[in-house]
């Protein structure tokens, strides 16, 4: 019997006629801590209700129920897991003079414009009484990185212009995160872990600041507002520092990325995750396989070069993700580096996070 099941207990009501071949298990979620009691009947005829059976889901925060651990850190420094790429496209960045001033007059912009969402009837604020699973979800990648929890939103419409973000993050002050409705429909579970955990992983690295400057540019991109007066604000904005600030952020995905495998700890759902986030289609674990074998294929200096020719397309393009190959490369690389579990490794390494000894059940 593995440890997860020491605080399991097995009941068998020999007494009920309708349960006689049930087995009543009582499990805890490892993500959680929420005490299920599960029942396993080899006999369900119901195709569905087997299926629910054999991968049983936490009542609370509805991912999956399993006996394996799922480390909660006490202390993660990001300076630990940072691409190198994120530090050093910030670091051109910030050399460009007066980048700051100019940053700051976008950011203002922003601000102003991201409450006027969370004002729109369409946004939903997530608590307890309503998506309340996105809550404990949320909960759990705070409590798997010990950081303070911001607020989260459900939008049901995008007010960006047609600008294709599935899930954002911004408020330099007071971050908060909100997630596009047809994001929470399409993804499961363990995927909309990874993305809030990607999510929170902009506040953890201190993007925020950037990121804001860098979202409220692309929306001011779009046509329509880049005729209005607010198109005044563009034109101050020099065509190398909007290369420089796009290119940061593409790159600035990657850290995300793993801040997304330090609290999925599946590399797997990871990879499925960022795939539909980047607007891939993935019908079955096949296609998953298929993907990951065209990123490992994938060369990388060629996509440097690529992507280095990119970058001006991007301002055209309005894109605000790297290719979803690209991110899938890299996310295999750092957990491979070492072994399957290299990048818990690689952090305790560093000595800079308290890896616990025994798992969270
Ligand atoms: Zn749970
Ligand atoms: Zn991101």
């Amino acid at each position: 019997m593995t440890e997860a099941n020491n605080e399991a207990e097995y009941l068998h009501n020999k007494h009920n006629p309708l349960t006689t071949n049930e087995i009543r298990q009582r499990l805890r979620c490892r993500y959680c801590q929420k005490l299920n009691t599960v029942f396993s009947e080899p006999e369900a005829k119901d195709p569905k209700e087997l299926k629910e059976r054999k991968s049983p889901k936490c009542r609370r925060c509805r991912l999956p129920l399993s006996e394996k651990p799922h480390y909660k850190w006490s202390y993660v420094n990001p300076d630990a897991y940072i691409h190198p790429l994120d530090r050093q496209a910030l670091q051109t960045l910030r050399a460009i003079p007066g980048v700051d001033i100019i940053l700051r007059k976008l950011i203002g912009l922003t601000l102003e414009r991201m409450y006027r969402v969370l004002n729109k009837a369409g946004s939903v604020r997530v608590s307890r009484e309503q998506y309340a699973h996105l809550d404990s979800k949320l909960e759990i990648v705070c409590q798997t990185l010990n950081l303070p929890k911001p607020e989260l939103y459900v939008s049901l419409t995008s007010d960006f212009g047609g600008l294709a973000i599935n899930a954002f993050t911004t408020g330099a002050e007071q971050p908060f995160i909100v997630l596009y409705s047809g994001l929470v429909e399409r993804l499961t579970d363990e995927e909309l872990l990874a993305v809030l955990a990607h999510e929170m992983g902009h506040i953890h690295c201190q993007h925020l600041l950037y990121r804001t400057a860098a979202i409220t540019l692309l929306l001011l991109l779009d046509t329509a507002l880049g005729k209005t007066p607010v198109g005044a604000i563009l034109r101050s904005v020099s065509i190398p520092i909007q290369i420089a600030l796009l290119h940061w952020m593409h790159k600035s995905e990657l850290s995300c990325d793993r801040t997304a495998l330090l609290v999925v700890q599946n590399p797997r759902v990871v990879m499925s995750a960022l795939t539909k986030l980047a607007g891939g289609n993935l019908n079955d674990e096949l296609s998953l396989d298929a993907f990951i074998n065209q990123a490992r294929e994938f060369d990388k200096a060629f996509e440097e070069d690529f992507l280095n020719k990119f970058w001006t397309l991007v301002l055209a393009a309005k894109s605000s993700h790297p290719f979803p190959v690209w991110r899938i490369s890299e996310i295999l690389k750092w957990s491979e580096e070492q072994g399957p579990e290299s990048y818990l490794q690689l952090i305790a390494k560093e000595g800079r996070i308290d890896v616990p000894a025994k798992a969270t059940v």
